[in-house]
């Protein structure tokens, strides 16, 4: 069998979030049984030279109303199978999707020239592909063609990542993208609102719909988190299902990783704590004995941005420590850079720093994770690897990943070991930060449950079962 996974971001190429880590690690894991391509676009960021990246010979043109669009295939020298799409409509800019003045204006017919790219690929490399497996709105679009354009013998199962985010334009990319007004413009295909909606055509046109944990696909489907696609959901409830992601465990591996100071694992818990000390000593904060919470994040309402604004003047009193890192939307970046420098005990950083987040993770004793709504979240597994217990609302993939420690009477071998809280709101948040404190201060206890989650395997081993069931099902 033989699988083309497309996705709009791959790591270690470009990534803006887990998307990237995922489109990385679970086609890895899959070519142990199968031929997995990949394919993303080819952006102006991404480093050719260091990553080998070579033209395959390969372009071909497509002309979509009027216009004669050029795309050349790139692929990784020494992997062929990671291929690349150049076209300077969708590559030439300085982001992925947005640049400091916010999101492109043309996003649609930028994914849309994708989607086709997609399709257009498999013939063109003679590539001889099963099944295309779909990541978010940036290649949904793939499912309306392969079905109502092309009329591909393939099967098309696509991902849900963050409903969130769906791909809505205005319609006149019907025609920009010359798709099929009379079939396709309806409720049960891409119209939405009277605009078109990339996940929407997605959801509706493939034949399988997988989501990133089992109580996301469960909570997608209430009007609460259902993001305005829920009765869509809900009518195409039959082919939806969740699949836990998993980490790379050689990615984020707290022995080898080159970020980390000390390097170390669950018998070798004295480098964590010098992990510490050295950073806290680097940012010129105080008490090493103190416990270590950290957020690593997108600077997004989803990740909970507002309750940890709205506890920052709080935290700042209690003896701990506490370093932020993130990067996301302008108004809560600058909100958190009001705060920067203000308070002994708390550390900002605004940006998105892949070495520093690994040291944070190295040194902390806590993740925050305070998420709205969590499709899956890779944070707390990266995090429980690393030995940071993560404290988490309780939603989505967090509730699917991380147990209460308050709610366990036996360690089972696959339940990460936490703190949770259901209400989202102020009291509650510091309510479970309270509890750390009380469990970090019962230091063997603490530890015990930090070596038992470094135990875990949040590797794709069984997940990427699930998947290769699904693709052959
Ligand atoms: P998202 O919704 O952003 O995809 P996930 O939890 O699925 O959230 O994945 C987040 C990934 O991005 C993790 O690997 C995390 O460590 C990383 N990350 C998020 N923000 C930053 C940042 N500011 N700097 C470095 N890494 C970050």
């Amino acid at each position: 069998m033989s699988i083309l996974f497309a996705s709009s971001e791959i790591f270690p190429y470009a990534k803006s979030g887990g998307l990237a880590d995922v489109a990385h690690s679970l086609p890895q894991a899959l070519r142990a049984f199968e031929t997995v391509y990949t394919v993303m676009p080819l952006y102006d960021i991404v480093n050719r030279k260091k990553h080998n990246i070579v033209f395959s010979g390969v372009s071909f043109w497509y002309t979509l109303s009027g216009i004669r669009h050029q795309f050349d295939v790139f692929y990784k020298e020494d992997c062929k199978e990671d291929l690349f799409i150049y076209n300077p409509i969708l590559c030439g800019r300085t982001g992925l999707y947005n640049d400091r003045y916010g999101e492109f204006g043309d996003n649609g017919l930028r994914f849309g020239l994708f989607s086709y790219a997609i399709i257009e690929l498999v013939d063109k490399m003679h590539l001889a592909i099963d099944v295309f497996h779909l990541n978010d709105w940036q290649t949904a679009l793939v499912a309306l063609l392969a079905k109502t354009k092309y009329f591909l013998p393939q099967k098309v199962v696509l991902t849900i990542h963050n409903l969130a985010y769906q791909g809505i334009f205005d319609k006149a990319l019907m025609h920009e993208l010359e798709l099929d007004w009379a079939n396709c413009f309806k409720f049960n295909g891409i119209e939405y609102f009277d605009s078109v909606n990339f996940l929407k055509a997605g959801i509706n046109y493939s034949d399988t719909i997988t989501t990133v944990s089992s109580s996301y696909a469960y909570e997608i489907q209430t009007p609460m988190f259902g993001c305005g696609l829920d009765e869509t959901l809900r009518v195409n409830s039959y082919k939806l299902s969740g699949i836990l992601n998993g980490i790379s465990n050689e990615v984020f591996d707290p022995k080898s990783d080159e970020f980390v100071h000390k390097n170390f694992d669950a018998q070798t818990l004295k480098n964590k704590k010098a992990n510490k000390k050295a950073l806290l000593k680097e940012l010129n904060m105080q008490d090493e004995s103190r416990a270590l919470f950290v957020f690593i994040s997108r600077l997004t309402s989803q990740k909970g941005v507002d309750l940890l604004l709205e506890s920052l003047t709080l935290l700042k009193d209690f003896e701990a420590n506490f370093i932020i890192l993130g990067h996301g939307e302008d108004y809560y970046n600058d909100r958190f850079a009001a705060f920067k420098n203000r308070f002994n005990n708390v550390h900002i950083e605004i940006g998105y720093d892949e070495s520093f987040s690994r040291k944070l993770y190295s040194s902390a004793d806590f993740l925050l994770m305070p998420s709205t709504f969590e499709p899956c979240g890779l944070n707390q597994m990266i995090a429980m690897r690393y030995g940071a217990m993560p404290i988490v609302s309780k939603t989505g993939g967090l509730k699917d990943s991380v147990l209460d420690f308050t709610d366990i009477s036996t360690l089972e071998e696959s339940n990460g070991v936490g703190i949770t809280f259901e209400e989202h709101n102020l009291f509650w948040f510091l309510h479970a930060i309270g509890k750390a404190f009380s469990l970090y201060s019962h230091s063997s206890k603490f530890q015990k449950y930090i070596q038992h989650n470094m135990a875990i395997d949040f590797s794709w081993k069984h997940s990427a079962q699930m998947y290769l069931n699904l693709y052959k099902a």
